[in-house]
Formats: C-alpha cells, sequence, structure tokens
C-alpha cells in the first residue's frame, strides 16, 4: 500500500487523477493528514463513505511513531525519541522559550561528519531521512501541543542537512505550506558543519531562512583537528560562502563557536574569531559544550565564556552565549539516541 504520509499536496493530487477523483479532494485530504494528524480515512468527515472505501483499499497513513519522551526538571524542555519504518530512532527536542515553542529537528540517522566533540556521529552515517520523516518529527510534536503551535524551527538536530539536501529543501517547502503548519521561513534555522557548494546552492533557493554555521575554530589548524570537514572546506572557503549567503539572501548568517576549555577558548583565539568576521553581516553563538562521555573535552568556566563574548562584542563582532536547555535529559546533542544504543 502507499503511504500518502510526506506527499506534497500536487503529489496526493496525482494520485487522485489516476482514481479520477477531483483535484480539490487533495487538499482536504492533505489537510487532514498534515493539519490534523489523522491517520486514518475514517476520520476525513468531508469526504463521502464512497471515497473512503475507495481510499482505505489503496493507501496508508504513516508517520513515525512515538518511543519515549523525557522532560526536563523546569519542564521547559522535553526530548522525543521516535521510531522509523526499519526500526532505527531519531530524536526532537521541544524548547519551550518565553518567546515561543522552539523545535529542534534531525536530518539523519547518525552522521558521517566526524566532529570530535559530537555524540551523534561517534557510530558514523546510518542513512538519511526522507523528507516524510523528517516532517513526521515536527508534525508529532506539533500534536502534543494544546495550542498546536510552533513558533521556530531549528535544523540542529542529528545529523549534517546540507548532505541530505533534496530531502531538506523538500521538507522545507511543505512545512512552509497552507497544508501543514504554514510556518514563515525566517522562522526556520538550518545549521551546518559547512558543505560550500551546498551553502552557495542554498543562497540560490529562495527560501529567506537563516543559515548557522558552525565554526568553532578561528584557523584551519585548529579547525580540522576539531572538524575533519575542514580538510575538505577549509575555513576561508567556508566564511566566503556564508558571507555570500548574506549578501544574496539578505539574512544575517550565525556563526555557531562552541567553546571547549583549554582548546578553543583564550584571548588569542577570540582575537583571531573576530578578525575573520570582520565587516560581515554575522553574529556569533557561543556555546559552552556540552560534554559527551565518549569524548575529553570539558566546559569552561563562565568568566572565561563570558570574557570570550565580550572581547568578541568589543571589537566589532556581534555575539551572545547560548541558553543552555535540557541537559539533564540528555537533551544536548544526539545523546539520548546514543544512550539508547549503547
Ligand atoms: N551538522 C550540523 C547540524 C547538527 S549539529 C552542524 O554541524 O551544524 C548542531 C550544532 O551542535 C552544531 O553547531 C554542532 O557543532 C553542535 N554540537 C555538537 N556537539 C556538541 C556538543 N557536545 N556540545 C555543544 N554543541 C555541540
Amino acid at each position: 500500500m502507499k503511504n500518502l504520509f510526506g506527499l506534497t499536496v500536487e503529489e496526493i493530487a496525482d494520485e487522485l487523477t489516476k482514481l479520477n477523483l477531483p483535484k480539490f479532494r487533495a487538499k482536504q485530504i492533505s489537510e487532514w493528514i498534515y493539519k490534523r494528524n489523522a491517520n486514518s480515512f475514517d476520520e476525513m468527515t468531508n469526504l463521502s463513505k464512497e471515497i473512503r472505501e475507495q481510499l482505505k483499499k489503496l493507501f496508508k497513513i504513516e508517520s513515525a511513531a512515538f518511543i519515549k519522551k523525557l522532560e526536563s526538571d523546569d519542564g521547559l524542555t522535553m526530548k522525543f525519541l521516535l521510531r522509523l519504518d526499519d526500526n532505527s530512532a531519531v530524536e526532537t527536542v521541544l524548547m519551550r522559550h518565553d518567546y515561543g515553542n522552539s523545535i529542534c529537528i534531525s536530518t539523519q540517522v547518525g552522521c558521517a561528519m566526524g566532529c570530535k566533540f559530537c555524540a551523534s556521529t561517534i557510530k558514523g552515517l546510518e542513512r538519511n531521512l526522507t523528507a516524510a520523516e523528517i516532517l513526521s518529527e515536527v508534525l508529532f510534536v506539533n500534536s502534543t501541543l494544546e495550542n498546536r503551535r510552533i513558533d521556530n524551527i531549528v535544523v540542529m538536530g542529528i545529523g549534517e542537512p546540507l548532505m541530505n539536501y533534496d530531502n531538506l529543501i523538500k521538507f522545507l517547502k511543505m512545512i512552509h505550506s497552507d497544508y501543514t503548519i504554514g510556518l514563515s521561513y525566517r522562522k526556520i534555522t538550518v545549521s551546518t558543519c559547512g558543505i560550500v557548494p551546498k551553502i552557495y546552492q542554498l543562497a540560490e533557493e529562495n527560501l529567506p531562512i537563516t543559515l548557522s554555521i558552525s565554526l568553532h575554530a578561528p584557523t584551519n589548524n585548529l579547525r580540522t583537528q576539531l572538524m575533519p570537514v575542514n580538510k575538505n572546506f577549509p575555513i576561508d572557503e567556508v566564511v566566503e560562502a556564508g558571507k555570500n549567503y548574506g549578501e544574496k539572501t539578505g539574512r544575517r548568517v550565525t556563526y555557531e563557536y562552541i567553546l571547549i576549555a583549554n582548546v578553543n577558548d583564550t584571548a588569542e583565539h577570540a582575537n583571531q574569531l573576530s578578525k575573520l568576521l570582520k565587516n560581515q553581516l554575522a553574529n556569533v553563538n557561543l556555546i559552552p559544550i556540552n560534554p559527551v562521555v565518549e569524548r575529553n573535552f570539558k566546559k569552561p568556566s563562565i568568566e572565561r565564556v563570558k570574557n570570550f563574548c565580550e572581547y568578541l562584542n568589543n571589537h566589532g563582532i556581534a555575539a551572545t552565549i547560548r541558553k543552555e536547555m535540557g541537559a539533564n535529559i540528555n537533551a544536548a546533542c544526539g545523546q539520548l539516541r546514543l544512550q539508547n544504543l549503547r
């Protein structure tokens, strides 16, 4: 049976045309699936019984299944583990900020990028998520919210989104469409470790989403040690691609910079970073590292983090420190899925 979940309204219309059913039914059906989380045709009360019976024989509506939910002590962060068709698992995090509900989604099962500080890459890449699977992360979390309201999506969960480019774009277009949650592109952030040609390609898509680039080091030498991807796409090319993205889209690029004690957090590093990013439409988001059991990196003291931030701001680079959420439920960075594997 063909799964309708994950098809665009146009793709559903194509299926209906094959059955000689009118196109406007596709809109009704897609709204049932994506706005009201229907998983059976019986719920679709604006379709005749006859049509429902006909569709039931040919199609199913199946999205990722819920496995487990963890909630932080303060109740502000919730982590969901979802099971996919092939029994692999993917994690999605909901963060309730005072400015709204933010959701952090995954795009791959595991990751091939090999960043030395990251839990998601420890067992390598299993596979890409389909657009339908990415969509089901958002719609599942949405269905748990009493007001059904997601205000922001950050594509910062497990995986490298630009290595799953086509599915990412299909997902972005769907989540922006009226027949799903119709989220503004401006409320979506995609984070990448710096896949340069894909950053250029993304700049041409005409989707005004925010791009976040994981930099984490101001020099090639250090960045290559922390992020093997830097061998293929060195720092100057990454920053150049970021600059182009800012110019083409008019959107300010965010550079993420994890702070790791005694590795990349000295005044010298802050100085190098400020020089690298001078004269760019950019800001820096500083993230004190979430230590991962398998990795031997430590979080710097809060004074050190503040000093680093202050240095950047005093040297013409807009920098902020990211507020940490959900550490006590392993919400940070692929750690729940890893725990499940362990
Ligand atoms: N692959 C993409 C998106 C997923 S990672 C990327 O690299 O941007 C999302 C962010 O979390 C990245 O900036 C990543 O470097 C960061 N991250 C990974 N492990 C972390 C850790 N242990 N502590 C803090 N941030 C981490």
